[in-house]
């Protein structure tokens, strides 16, 4: 039976993504060698990760004077990176779930840290929307998808001062405008690879301004200046990563995959508001994710809920279940999720709703 795959992360690849980097891991560009078993310095594969730095710059419309790097440890490195680079006195951080409140929490280490609003009271179901930046902040962080809860912000906010994201969960699912941020970073392994690899794009003269010794591996400027090879980066997940880069390109860039993403989302969301059993749990419908939809059965059906798994998951739906923190379903729809598998979770809503 055809799997349809609304895992969360690690999550849907494209299936050239994964033919792709199996053929590698069999053999390397012809060389009798496996992806596997290369050097990373090998001549070979810098040209992966110049392909790769290019597609980003080319498909995120970089400007001038940012890096890309592919690093290690994922985004919740980047909690304690960002402030140890960033952070000289006072950052200010929207908490939107819990990702956000993780990286507050790393910076708390380093200096001031103004929580300029936050949803917790309403278990994060929508994104705040009034509140004040400092203006001497030293940036201002953000968390562009809250996977969770299932909100986004769809455009890029204004802020009075440099902004950094996490966009682990949205990235190349819409363009975006980078200049008005001095740092974004994710894991990749929700939407472009394989888990292993975080990407951070930098501007470069935002580093350096911060008094502290930062540890070689913790200073983003060692890995500029290394070109993401100061030491082995995670060789195999980066080669997945041009592959998707190059299937994003391909099918149209991020204009494109922003457009499927909300042509996915507006079908499953008409659904949910339709079908007489289930509910969205974002409040504020504006802020509802394209990339990781979250609804829940309403109250006098609740003890359907687990019938209700068990009978999309004998009709091929994976990885539906909500997160634990929230309950009830979520279906991510990343990138490389097809219509197809959307209208099959909607087919099964609706069989299920007629048998109640
Ligand atoms: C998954 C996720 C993370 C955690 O990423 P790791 O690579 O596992 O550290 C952080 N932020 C967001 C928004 C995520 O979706």
């Amino acid at each position: 039976m055809k799997k349809h795959n609304f895992n969360a992360g690690p999550s849907i690849l494209p299936r050239e993504v994964i033919e792709k980097t199996a053929q590698a891991i069999l053999d390397f560009n012809g060389s009798g060698l496996s992806l596997m078993e290369i050097s990373h310095r090998a001549k070979d594969f810098q040209p992966v990760v110049d392909e790769a730095v290019a597609l980003f710059k080319e498909l995120l419309n970089i400007p001038e004077g940012y890096s890309v790097l592919f690093l290690g440890g994922g985004a919740s490195l980047e909690f304690c990176m960002v402030p140890f680079n960033f952070l000289e006195k006072k950052a200010a951080y929207l908490n939107t779930g819990v990702w956000a409140k993780k990286a507050i929490k790393e910076a708390k280490a380093f200096g001031e840290v103004v929580e300029v609003a936050s949803s917790a009271e309403a278990t994060y179901t929508y994104i705040p929307k009034d509140y004040t930046v400092p203006a001497d902040a030293d940036y201002f962080h953000v968390t562009t998808n809250n996977t969770i809860y299932g909100t986004e912000l769809h455009e890029d906010l204004d802020s009075p001062v440099p902004m950094i994201a996490d966009m682990s969960s949205d990235i190349f699912s819409r363009p975006i405008d980078v200049s008005k941020y001095i740092c974004i970073y994710g894991g990749a392994q929700k939407n472009l690879a394989p888990a292993g690899v975080t990407f951070v794009i930098v501007k470069n003269d935002a580093l350096g301004k911060v008094s502290r010794y930062i540890p070689t591996m913790l200073n983003y400027q060692t890995h500029v200046d290394g070109g993401s090879m100061f030491n082995t980066p995670p060789v195999l997940p980066i080669y997945a990563a041009l592959q998707t880069l190059r299937w994003i390109k391909a099918n149209g860039g991020v204009a494109e995959m922003q457009k499927r993403a909300k042509e996915k989302a507006e079908m499953l969301y008409a659904e949910i508001d339709r079908n007489k059993l289930f509910r969205g749990t974002v409040t504020d419908k504006a802020d509802r994710s394209y990339m990781n939809i979250c609804f829940v059965m309403n109250d006098e059906y609740k003890d359907l809920e687990a019938d209700f798994l068990k009978f999309a998951t004998e009709k091929g739906m994976v990885g539906i279940k909500g997160h634990r923190s929230v309950g009830g379903f979520r279906a991510s729809c990343y990138n490389a999720m097809p219509k197809e598998s959307v209208q099959a979770l909607i087919d099964c809503m609706q069989e299920f709703e007629k048998l109640h």
